[in-house]
């Protein structure tokens, strides 16, 4: 399949021709997410709303070529990257949130919308939307939607799918549809549940109603530092054993608070093996007794010092260096390789020792920094590609990590998604039985396979031949 010069001229006449991009310089933006495998798009189309969609969804049916969704390509699993050609439909221009209605608790939003403006839209409301992905500030709501995205306030509140209660989408003929709606539990089969996690197979999301929250009475942050790591995985296991569900949960280990600490001093300690953020929400007396309790069950697993932010100023310090600690890998090295899979947490202790053992085996100098509450493991293996026979080992170290979260009843994602980076490594969860009823659920929707072919379902070809797509890059281009 390629790109033909109709249906270059008819996306120019849908959309206008500044808007469908073809030149290398321009679609090479397009080539990648946050993960590791690129390939340069053909065309990118960039939509200024549903009606630009559907006609571009229809020119890729009648060119009988792949259709791409891409929200702001931060997708951490290759998702968003046009494995197989096509038509990449970037939904960036659609970012209006069309309405706020604080009496009915929801916003109806563009698919484009970055996902820390609907909290930003809501504030003064008394309201915000539960699910922060750590690059709340650059996702997209469809994104989100498409990856079913979590983040580190979703142990309490869940993740995207508990919090969208309807999406317009487009299918594969163009047409236009609600699935769910502002009514909650609506007759029939769920619909737009089909389209939470479908990571862009099943067709395009250009609209959600998202439920809102109400911003709580009272917030504290607490830092819990210890000196094994072993001891903060257990703290984790006993504040939850306990009953007590923090708002937030997260981890970081000793490697990466030094790169978080190596930008600007955000209050981490240096040379601990580990430390845990935990907030509390609620009414203040609920507040002040979790504090009191997460204190006590820190102390008593082993922390050195567990200190309570003391304003909003210091709370949010701490909340950068986490949120930003992915993007501070690169004072570490010149490549970092994120993983994500879950256990259920009582495992955390067993599986982070088994994270320290493929470190050690392979070489490799790994960071985590995870949401340690869900039992959802962010191992990131730092290495550098220029190295010879370094990536190989790291995808190595990572496939040994994926099968150890398996092996201890976890999964091989637990938020990212399978996109193109794990599609083979689904088969460690299901069966080809399984993987056949997904793949007639997709066909309902999708019966040509144009919506992101080569995602999340496994190919014949083996993992290592699929992990680096490297870009063509053109001559006297400057990357
Ligand atoms: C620093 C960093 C921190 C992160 N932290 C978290 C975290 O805490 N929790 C978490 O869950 N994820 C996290 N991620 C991963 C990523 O941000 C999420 O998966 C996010 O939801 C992707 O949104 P996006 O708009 O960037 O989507 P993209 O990367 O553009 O696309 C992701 C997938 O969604 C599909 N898609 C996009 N838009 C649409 C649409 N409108 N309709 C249909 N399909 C669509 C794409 O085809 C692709 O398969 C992090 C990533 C980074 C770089």
């Amino acid at each position: 399949m390629g790109i033909t010069v109709s249906l270059h001229s008819e996306l120019r006449e849908a959309l206008g021709e500044k808007y469908v991009l073809v030149e290398p310089e321009d679609v090479i933006v397009y080539e990648r997410d946050g993960s590791i495998i690129q390939v340069m798009p053909e065309v990118v189309a960039l939509p200024a709303d549903t009606a630009q969609v559907a006609a571009v969804v229809r020119a890729a049916k009648r060119a009988n070529v792949p259709i791409v969704p891409r929200g702001s390509g931060t997708g951490l699993a290759g998702g968003a990257v046009p494995a197989e050609g096509g038509v990449v439909v970037s939904l960036a221009r659609m970012n209006r949130i069309l309405e706020v209605d604080p009496r009915n608790r929801t916003a109806l939003l563009e698919a484009g919308v970055i996902n820390l403006d609907v909290t930003k839209a809501a504030a003064s409301h008394g309201l915000f939307y539960a699910p922060d992905p750590s690059s709340q500030a650059a996702c997209s709501i469809g994104g989100n939607v498409a990856n079913n995205s979590g983040g580190p306030h979703t142990l309490a509140y869940g993740v995207t799918t508990n919090h969208v209660l309807g999406v317009e989408v487009v299918l594969d003929d163009g047409q236009v549809v609600w699935l769910g709606g502002a009514v909650p539990d609506t007759p029939g089969y769920d619909l737009c549940g089909v389209f939470v996690g479908s990571e862009g197979t099943v067709g395009i999301v250009t609209k959600a109603l998202v439920r809102l929250m109400r911003t709580r009475e009272a917030v504290q942050t607490l830092l819990a530092v210890f000196d094994r790591m072993d001891a903060a995985t257990q703290s984790v296991v006993e504040i939850t054993g306990r009953g007590i569900i923090p708002a937030a949960l997260e981890m970081m280990d000793k490697v990466t608070i030094e790169a978080v600490e190596m930008g600007s001093s955000l209050g981490y300690p240096k040379g601990a093996e580990a430390v845990l953020l935990v907030e509390v929400e609620g009414v203040r007396e609920h507040c002040d007794r979790a504090v009191a309790l997460v204190r006590e069950i820190c102390e008593q697993t082993g922390a050195r010092q567990v200190k309570v932010a003391q304003d909003a100023a210091e709370r949010q310090r701490l909340w950068k260096g986490r949120k930003e600690a992915f993007g501070s890998m690169g004072r570490l090295a010149p490549h970092y390789y994120v993983q994500d899979g879950v256990v259920p947490r009582s495992r955390l202790p067993e599986i982070m020792r088994e994270v320290a053992a493929i470190s050690t085996r392979f070489g490799l100098r790994i960071a985590n920094v995870f949401h340690a509450g869900d039992g959802n493991l962010h191992p990131n293996i730092l290495f550098d590609m220029r190295t010879p026979g370094e990536l190989d080992r790291v995808i190595e170290a990572s496939d040994a990590i994926l099968r150890a979260c398996v092996a201890a009843g976890g999964s091989i994602t637990g938020e990212h998604g399978v996109g193109l980076e794990k599609r083979n490594s689904i088969t460690l969860l299901f069966s080809q039985q399984d993987l056949d009823a997904m793949a007639k659920v997709r066909k309902a929707f999708d019966p040509d396979g144009r919506f992101n072919p080569a995602k999340v379902f496994p190919t014949p070809i083996t993992c290592a031949e699929m992990r680096l797509v490297p870009a063509k890059i053109p001559a006297g281009l400057w990357i």
